[in-house]
């Protein structure tokens, strides 16, 4: 197989060209930006991006987020999130907030997440795949008649049927004022719900406060050793819950062994993984029933 081989400064050179396209997204229409363009650009954008960001989530009627939408994530008109209008000089003031598709001729008027079974797309229960009904609203079936808009009952990891999520829009302050992560500022074009690199996995894979809210003091406390199973030593990845780091920290876990070992989570680290979650969500109930919620969640 042949290598891709670079020139001494090309990699600088490939770093610069990301770092424009994480920025510029497709607003530039496919030619480049000049330099001077390009700080135009940046200068006009930065500032409603920094201030204005739309954090987009697919969430469970258990108030979890199962997804967290980034620039790459497919819509249900198949565009991807990038290429949905992202930025607002002023965020819309009605609820929901809509997030329509810029590809012309697209009939999508806001941003919809719809998940995969596997690789597989899912069915409607109409029988016909997410794919072969219209993006416009309604959702209608462009196979059959009898289809009154798509509505899929398969079931995500956290135990609830598809129709019963709904992809959220909403503000920084409207996150924070429910306790969910809002990450770094960042320059980025359409980062949509993404606060770290945990938040590429599913809400109930994910142990930090992107998914399911901070854990609780008594669990952040209680000790981790390297006996414990490895999808806790992984899970204590970039996490806004400081105290958590120091705890759970095992020395040398790097990023990238985490996100490996997040790429092949096996059937019984799913268990193992659920179960600490029922029983920390239980926890949860009964100290709120004491009146008093773990103090992590307060910040
Ligand atoms: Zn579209
Ligand atoms: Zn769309
Ligand atoms: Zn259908
Ligand atoms: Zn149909
Ligand atoms: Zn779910």
């Amino acid at each position: 197989m042949e290598r891709l081989t670079l020139q001494p400064g090309a990699a600088a050179a490939i770093d610069e060209y990301l770092e424009y396209r994480r920025i510029v997204g497709e607003d530039d229409g496919g030619k480049l930006f000049t330099p001077e363009e390009y700080e135009q650009y940046k200068k006009r954008v930065l500032p409603i991006r920094l201030q204005n960001r739309l954090y987009v989530s697919w969430r469970s009627p258990t108030g979890m987020d199962c997804k967290l939408v980034g620039p790459e994530t497919p819509c249900f008109c198949t565009h991807r999130y990038k290429q949905h209008k992202t930025d607002f000089e002023v965020i819309p003031k009605e609820r929901p907030i809509s997030v329509p598709c810029k590809v012309s001729r697209c009939l999508c008027r806001s941003f919809n997440f719809v998940p995969l079974n596997g690789t597989q797309p899912i069915r409607c229960r109409c029988k016909h795949f997410a794919d072969q009904h219209s993006p416009a609203p309604g959702f209608p079936c462009e196979t059959c008649s009898k289809c009154s808009g798509f509505h899929s009952c398969f079931t995500c990891g956290c135990g609830q049927p598809t129709y019963a999520h709904e992809t959220v829009v909403e503000t920084k302050e409207e996150r924070l004022a429910q306790g969910k992560p809002v990450g770094q500022d960042v320059p980025y074009a359409a980062m949509g719900g993404l606060t770290g690199f945990s938040s590429l996995a599913e809400g109930y894979m994910r142990l930090d406060d992107s998914g399911i809210g901070a854990p609780s003091a008594e669990f952040l406390n209680a000790p981790v050793t390297s006996t414990d199973h490895l999808f806790l030593r992984a899970f204590e990845g970039p996490s806004s819950s400081i105290g958590a780091q120091s705890q759970l920290t095992d020395g040398g876990a790097s990023t990238a062994m985490q996100v490996s070992r997040l790429r092949r989570p096996e059937e019984d680290d799913m268990a193992y993984f659920e179960r600490q979650y029922q029983a920390r969500l239980k926890q949860e109930k009964a100290a709120k029933q004491k009146g008093k919620g773990p103090a992590s969640l307060k910040n």
